[in-house]
């Protein structure tokens, strides 16, 4: 079956008992079972597992044509479960450009666990291939990247991951399974923040781990997340699994907005680059167009009058929102480097903006009139 309706279908059989078409949300911590603990059905205690989270992870687990999911409280739940999978010793090659968190990650708490983070330019295949050592156990990768939309070759890491004996995961937090499956192309394992395009509306926090094989590693992350606590609430689950319903819609909406607002910002005289990787400027255009269905919702964008423009430009649109996060149906801009905190990593004139499902000439719009602001 096609995404499209795997999104609409995938954990979504009519209720057993009723026959209600929308899924029932299920809130008990707890399931009755026989005296010498004896199951009735499958289930025993909420943080080990629930009927509603089953049906948002059947549904993830189609979607990316993996072989099982595990949700978390948040995207970082999911990231830092799978990270401390790791174990002392090992190597993660991480890109350069990557969600902030991820590089605190790497910074403040896996070296303390003995794990190693090494960030290298994962678009130069090469560039990974030649920094592969017996100790790196993992490469992670988020293709496209945040804030700065780099694209690296899926297929590619991960011939080199496994050569080297090591796993590859991807962040597919910014394309979701829309448009593009790292599964079907060679990764391990695929990460999610659902808080994002998943849950779409900017009101549910979320995070998942999808599979390629259930085998040992997805075992030992699945009794990780029983012992460790870090699960999703059942009505997460079930509002994100309702926003999947509607994600290949909003993707396509999302994708043909953010085109129009990206080739619109490449034209500007005041503009010095756009970052959205269906533009064919954009230096990893060639492998995104291969690897990708389309380019996503997310453009970023540098001024000639650098972090003055920029800021002029954020305080001057009035349907874009000042606000971090993305996914959502608004359209929202940030100033990456002054979220970044004391030491930012992001170019001072970068602006990251999530084109969100309003009327995309609105939006072009409120770009002008902003543009004519700065
Ligand atoms: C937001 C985000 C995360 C973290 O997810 P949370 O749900 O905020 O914890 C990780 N990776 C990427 C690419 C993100 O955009």
């Amino acid at each position: 079956m096609r995404p499209e309706t795997l999104a609409i279908h995938a954990g979504g059989e009519a209720d057993a008992h009723n026959g209600a078409i929308a899924p029932p949300l299920h809130l008990s911590t707890t399931f009755k079972h026989g005296p010498a603990a004896e199951r009735i059905a499958g289930y025993e205690y909420q943080r080990e597992g629930n009927p509603t989270q089953d049906r948002f992870e059947s549904a993830l687990t189609a979607l990316e044509s993996g072989a099982a999911a595990l949700v978390y409280g948040s995207g970082m739940a999911a990231m830092t479960s799978a990270l401390e999978l790791l174990p002392a010793g090992s190597e993660v090659l991480v890109p350069q450009d990557c969600y902030a968190g991820l590089r605190s990650l790497g910074e403040e708490f896996l070296p303390e666990r003995g794990v190693r983070v090494r960030a290298v330019d994962q678009t130069d295949a090469h560039a990974v291939a030649a920094a592969m050592t017996p100790t790196v156990k993992l490469i992670w990768a988020e293709t496209p990247s945040n804030p700065q939309l780099r694209i690296a070759d899926i297929a590619a890491l991960a011939e080199i991951a496994h050569q080297g004996g090591a796993l590859l995961a991807v962040d597919n937090t910014f394309a979701t399974p829309l448009l593009q499956t790292p599964l079907t192309l060679g990764a391990d394992v695929v990460m999610h923040s659902t808080t994002k395009y998943m849950g779409g509306h900017s009101d549910v926090m979320g995070g998942a781990l999808v599979f390629a094989r259930r085998d040992a590693l997805f075992d030992k992350a699945a009794h990780r997340r029983h012992i460790t606590g870090n699960i999703l609430a059942p009505f997460s689950s079930w509002l994100t699994l309702r926003g999947l319903r509607s994600l290949p819609a909003r993707m396509a909406w999302h994708c043909a907005n953010a085109r129009k607002v990206a080739e619109f910002l490449a034209e500007q005289p005041s503009v010095e680059t756009v970052y959205w990787p269906g533009l064919a400027s954009h230096r990893n255009h060639r492998i995104a167009a291969v690897q990708m269905r389309d380019f996503g919702g997310m453009v970023s964008v540098t001024f000639k009058g650098g972090r003055d423009a920029a800021l002029a430009f954020a305080g001057a649109v009035q349907i874009f929102t000042n606000a971090t996060s993305l996914g959502g149906v608004e359209s929202l801009i940030e100033h990456r480097a002054s979220v970044e905190g004391p030491n930012p990593v992001s170019p001072p004139g970068l602006l990251r903006l999530s084109v969100g499902l309003e009327h995309g000439d609105d939006l072009l719009d409120d770009v002008k009139q902003a543009i004519a602001r700065i």
